[in-house]
């Protein structure tokens, strides 16, 4: 393999080059051939300066995350940046496409930044549960204001090379050639005699920062950083950065990076970050399998799911006929797209124009004949198979040949759906989730005769609309709806075992979903969720199964659309209502639960166990991939947090073992007809194995 990093001279102006593809991560061979070349840097006389610059799409574009869990293998980063910084002589970083996290701390160690328009700088470790750990929280203080710095790494964005030039990141925008131009910039800094000038040495003044201002920072992004455990970090190290000398600031926030690095937090994300890389990989469906076109799309119903996802779609420049079964409906739906539309408008998020190109994407219709066009078309009517049956019998006998007949159905048989059709290869699920043109999930279901074509076109459309798109097999409720059950399973039983609902839900928040299992199925419905089990064949065979769904329904508390269900609702606001604790109660007495002084502790594995309990069920099955496609359903459509990694990487994280101890200590308390465990978790645990070592050993 050729130098990573290479070193030349053009006149009294060194030249390092970084050429390591695809994105010039900072692996240790190119570490070492940093190192190597700064040193020549330093001792070859006849340079004056030097140029640091990337070969390829982007400057340096971050660590290389593979070498994360692996022993530090020296020179380790902040060694490097160091010995840039250190140089007698001046050092210019020439920055293209992302220079991002250890690109842009070895560019702040550089001391001058220079960078074409186009350029993006950032430190996004954030996002994988990590802090810019080598001098990056230090140096972004004193080159962007204590204020700056935080908003970046907290968020984790990248700036645009025109800000980063505002905020004092870079020196200058360079029109036209880069590499030309920071030779230029370097020799002028040579004629003038300008020197080193070290990051290092700008002092943030303590008396700068308002009194207060930290205390009001940890305020100001609580919320969107719940739980958590990087963000903290980061704010402590620009505290030491305004605080502390330089050195004693460096180690602090050497510190505090290993403890991020050792978190299972960042466990969790880095995970998350492989297996949404990972769901793109299907093993019977290589890579190069040719797409269909996607140039048109219908979308049948213009109910709660329908509106978004034509809005996707429209999002996407690509043009949807919406259809519907009498002009109210059809009306009803275009509004509710606009008045979606509108909202962001409003708020100064969307431009008009771009409302208004959306909008004219989107047409409606009542007439199956003006989906007969359409290269996909997505069913999104009523929940019910006769239903199903009547529009994919009509959708047969209008759409063209090769079209893509897709359903959104939450849970019915999509081998059923298709055999409506006298063309099953060309039927699948993609099942969006609520609401549709926010959340970023796409379970795309095959069916047992899809086509391989049909898959790789609708995981590739998946992308065409920014969705993370995770390939699943055909069983009741797929991967989410299927695991999510038994967690709403767990939720009713402790109700009637007297444990208040909200509480329930406050463990399950705390925990760090987004909502808690009461609150979402107020969300959902409940009318649906009881539609839900009564569709279900095997549904257990027990009164006490989801028995509060059933009572509530019952009188007419759907859930937030009526303004009643397991909460009173003020507003949106959930109320706790004791009304339904007393009808718990009274169930309870009735069925013979016994009432149960039940801990946190127990909340939590009882929601999250039986999840994963059906989680294994559903991998030893085959319906998903692999485990962390699983993680990816989780996090990106049920509100479960990064931090977790997903059910099945939490379950992990806590050791097959004990979760097998739990699952047992339950049965022998409610039988096996919940809390049999699944023979993968047996078998796991037996060896000492985790979900992602099976996953991974399977290929
Ligand atoms: P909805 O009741 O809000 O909308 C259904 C729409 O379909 C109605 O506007 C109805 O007029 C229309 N419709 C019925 N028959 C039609 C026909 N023959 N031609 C054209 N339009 C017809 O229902 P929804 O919540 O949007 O659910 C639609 C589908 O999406 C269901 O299969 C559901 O399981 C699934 N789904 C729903 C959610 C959710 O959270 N609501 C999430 C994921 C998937």
């Amino acid at each position: 393999m050729p130098d990573p990093v290479t070193y030349s001279r053009e006149g009294d102006i060194a030249v390092i080059t970084v050429d390591s593809p695809p994105v010039n991560a900072l692996s240790l061979s190119v570490r070492r051939g940093l190192a190597a070349c700064f040193e020549q840097f330093a001792a070859d006389a006849a340079a004056k300066a030097a140029v640091l610059i990337c070969a390829g799409r982007t400057f340096i574009a971050g660590a290389d995350i593979t070498e994360f869990d692996k022993p530090i293998e020296e020179p380790w980063l902040p060694k490097v940046v160091h010995q840039i910084e250190d140089l007698a002589k001046p050092v210019v970083a020439a920055i293209h496409g992302t220079a991002l996290g250890g690109g842009l701390e070895t560019a702040m160690a550089c001391h001058y930044r220079v960078a074409a328009p186009t350029a993006q700088v950032g430190l996004p470790e954030v996002s994988l549960g990590l802090l810019p750990g080598a001098t990056g929280t230090q140096r972004l203080t004193r080159l962007a204001g204590v204020k700056a710095a935080l908003d970046a790494m907290i968020s984790g964005k990248p700036m645009p090379a025109k800000a980063a030039l505002e905020k004092g990141v870079i020196d200058a925008i360079v029109e036209g050639d880069l590499k030309a131009g920071a030779i230029r910039y370097g020799s002028e800094l040579v004629a003038a005699g300008k020197g080193p000038r070290k990051v290092r040495d700008i002092v943030v003044d303590p008396k700068s920062v308002p009194e207060g201002f930290f205390a009001e920072y940890r305020k100001s992004i609580a919320r969107d950083t719940r739980g958590f455990f990087a963000p903290e970090q980061i704010v402590k190290c620009v505290e030491a950065a305004v605080s502390l000398p330089y050195l004693d600031a460096v180690a602090r926030e050497n510190e505090l990076f290993m403890q991020c690095m050792r978190s299972t937090h960042s466990k969790a994300q880095r995970h998350l970050f492989f297996a949404e890389r990972d769901v793109a990989k299907i093993a019977d469906v290589p890579k190069d399998t040719p797409l269909r076109e996607i140039k048109k799309v219908a979308v049948i119903g213009g109910g709660t799911m329908g509106g978004g996802i034509a809005m996707n779609f429209a999002n996407a420049g690509i043009p949807v006929v919406l259809k519907e079964i009498n002009q109210e409906a059809l009306d009803r739906g275009l509004a509710i797209i606009r008045g979606n539309y509108e909202g962001p408008v409003k708020k100064g998020k969307l431009p008009q124009a771009a409302m208004d190109k959306c909008m004219s994407l989107i047409s409606g219709t009542l007439d199956y004949e003006d989906v007969g066009d359409a290269d996909l078309v997505i069913e999104a009517v009523f929940e019910t198979m006769s239903i199903k049956k009547a529009v994919f019998t009509e959708l047969d006998q209008v759409c063209k040949k090769g079209a893509i007949l897709a359903s959104n159905t939450s849970t019915l048989d999509i081998d059923e759906i298709a055999a409506f059709t006298k063309r099953p290869e060309d039927v699948i699920g993609l099942h969006f989730f609520a609401p549709a043109n926010v959340m970023t999930l796409l379970e795309i279901v095959r069916g047992a005769k899809t086509a391989k074509d049909v898959i790789a076109t609708s995981m590739a459309c998946a992308k065409t609309i920014r969705k993370t798109g995770v390939l699943v097999r055909v069983c009741f409720g797929f991967v989410g709806n299927r695991m999510f059950f038994p967690y709403v399973r767990e939720a009713q039983r402790m109700m009637l075992e007297g444990v208040p609902a909200e509480r329930i839900d406050k463990v399950a928040f705390d925990w760090g979903m987004a909502m808690g299992p009461n609150g979402v199925s107020d969300l959902s419905g409940l009318d649906v969720l009881s539609k839900v089990n009564k569709e279900w064949k095997d549904k257990p065979d027990d009164p006490a199964y989801c028995r509060m769904i059933e009572v509530l329904v019952g009188k007419g508390r759907l859930g937030q659309k009526t303004g009643a269900g397991i909460y009173k609702y003020e507003g949106r606001n959930a109320v706790p209502d004791p009304e339904v604790a007393a009808l718990a109660k009274s169930e309870a007495a009735a069925l013979d639960v016994p009432q149960l002084d039940v801990s946190d502790e127990e909340i939590i594995e009882r929601l999250f166990y039986a999840m994963v309990n059906e989680g294994a069920l559903i991998l030893d099955e085959g319906i998903a991939q692999r485990s962390s496609d699983i993680d990816v359903v989780y996090c990106h459509g049920y509100g479960m947090p990064r931090y977790r990694g997903g059910p099945m990487m939490y379950a992990d994280t806590v050791g097959l073992d004990k979760v097998l101890a739990a699952i047992e200590k339950y049965r022998a308390r409610y039988g096996d007809q919940y809390w049999t465990p699944a023979p993968l978790i047996v078998k796991l645990a037996k060896a000492g194995q985790s979900f992602a070592q099976w996953s991974a050993a399977k290929g």
